[in-house]
């Protein structure tokens, strides 16, 4: 996962991409960069760690413009170095280009072994250079053509920000995994991954890019091509930005996060309803279904553990004597509280079941008397290849245990997961546009195991 922003004609444009990334921090903490065109040329930064950490007055400073574009890592095993940081940025024919890229490409290992025996030489191990590569081996048709060229022979999830000199680009995959959401900012424009960065900002949002669109955007103003217009396909777009990555205040698939949130709670009631003394939410993940789980079942919702928001990186691994101190720095349980209560916790998602088990001992230890754990989805039993960080399904708790097994490893009275059902009312008419592959296995797009390396190597 990873979080894009993109800023055409707007002064101090860099200022304006740090803040965006500042809002779409959640989308990842591994490095974030911002690329800008300073009228001559473009100019980059970037660094491994959070906005805040990478950026300061100094080197905004130094990336002057009105045109531009940043990223947000999202911090994944094995490539936590400055090389696949993004922008990816290169030089070719007297021009920059700069790419932002959301989402994860299915074909890129065996685009990438084409590419490499014609001759071409990659900086890192990012799918997204190859991107770069194919629009760049296209240019003489022209930048549209050849991105639209490029759009045909990748698959997978990407939401893309291409910065061509003066030239901003968008550009979405037909399938529409991840979200990407257009914007008006002071009479210029703004296009993010997430519209809470156009809150902060103050821009307008007018519409999504749409899924398959290319928006270039220079000085005669934004224009759209369709290159899969004859050849549309289903949309996909991922559930589980709803469930877990995406802000609550933002709007995704033109729909608000907050409100599906609760809606998933509210299904969790009619599902499942429970007596208990109250319900409560581990948090932030599953505070919004906690609050329609309450609204529904008109039982108090409390706040049973605190979350700790100055919780970083830590680079101190705790010694066994200490192991519970990791969990109790996040999410610290309320004795007074908790104690002596029969408790309804809801989560958002279960996925190797291990925080959670040291979650709910933690509760357990602050005297909880009984404890029914209601997650605010279904079993989570397959691998994403587009996008979302789950691991292989043999790390996957559901995808080995029935929901029982798990109750037991979790030494809990009830657990319950919403069924699909209840999820897919959650979304309203975006029902059928909807990926579902982690919980069902049917992938929307067919994965090529046999170059399985795509999928590791990120
Ligand atoms: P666990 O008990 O180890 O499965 O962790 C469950 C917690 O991890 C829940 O609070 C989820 O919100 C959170 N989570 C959700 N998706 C992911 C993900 N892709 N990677 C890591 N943690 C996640």
């Amino acid at each position: 996962m990873c979080g894009i922003v993109g800023i055409y004609g707007v002064e101090e444009a860099s200022k304006y991409l740090y803040f965006g990334l500042y809002s779409l921090q959640h989308r990842g903490q591994e490095g974030a960069g911002i690329a800008v065109f300073d009228g001559k040329k473009i100019r980059e930064y970037k660094n491994l760690g959070l906005v805040s950490e990478v950026f300061n007055e100094k080197v905004l400073q130094e990336l002057p413009g009105e045109i531009g574009i940043g990223h947000v890592r999202y911090s994944t095993t094995g490539s936590s170095v400055l090389q696949n940081v993004q922008p990816f940025c290169v030089k070719h024919a007297g021009k920059t280009l700069a790419l932002a890229h959301n989402g994860n490409l299915i074909n890129a290992y065996r685009l990438r072994c084409d590419l490499e025996e014609e001759g071409h030489i990659f900086q890192t191990t990012l799918d997204s250079e190859v991107i770069v590569h194919l629009i760049v081996k296209n240019l003489k048709i022209g930048l549209v053509d050849a991105i639209a060229h490029t759009m045909q022979r990748i698959k997978g999830a990407y939401s893309v920000l291409l910065l061509y000199d003066d030239i901003l680009v968008a550009f979405r995959d037909p399938w529409g995994f991840r979200p990407l959401a257009l914007g008006m900012l002071n009479g210029g424009y703004v296009v993010a991954s997430e519209t809470c960065a156009f809150d902060l900002l103050g821009a307008e949002y007018l519409r999504d890019v749409e899924p398959g669109e290319i928006l270039l955007i220079n000085e005669n103003g934004p224009k759209s091509y369709y290159p899969f217009r004859e050849t549309p396909q289903p949309l996909s777009h991922c559930i589980f930005e709803f469930i877990y990555f995406a802000r609550p205040d933002s709007l995704i698939f033109q729909k608000n996060v907050y409100i599906v949130r609760k809606n998933l709670g509210i299904n969790l009631y009619k599902e499942c309803p429970l007596e208990a003394d109250l319900v409560m939410p581990f948090p932030d993940s599953g505070t919004y279904s906690a609050l329609g789980y309450a609204k529904a079942s008109g039982l108090p919702l409390e706040f049973g553990v605190i979350r700790n928001h100055y919780v970083g990186r830590t680079f101190i691994e705790p010694s066994e004597r200490l192991r519970d101190l990791s969990v109790r720095m996040k999410l610290n349980p309320v004795k007074e509280v908790i104690r002596g209560k029969e408790v309804i916790v809801i989560d958002d998602s279960l996925v190797r079941g291990t925080t959670s088990k040291n979650r709910i001992k933690s509760i357990k230890l602050a005297g909880a008397k009984k404890i029914h754990f209601l997650i605010s989805c279904p079993p989570l039993k397959f691998p994403c290849f587009f996008g979302i960080d789950f691991p292989k399904a043999s790390e996957l708790i559901a995808s080995k245990h029935s929901v029982e097994e798990i109750r037991k490893f979790l030494d809990i009275d009830t657990l319950y997961y919403l069924s699909l059902d209840g999820l897919l009312d959650s979304v309203g008419d975006l029902r059928d546009k909807v990926c579902l592959a982690c919980f069902t296995g049917n992938y929307p797009l067919e994965v090529d195991f046999s170059f399985r390396k795509d999928i590791i190597e990120r």
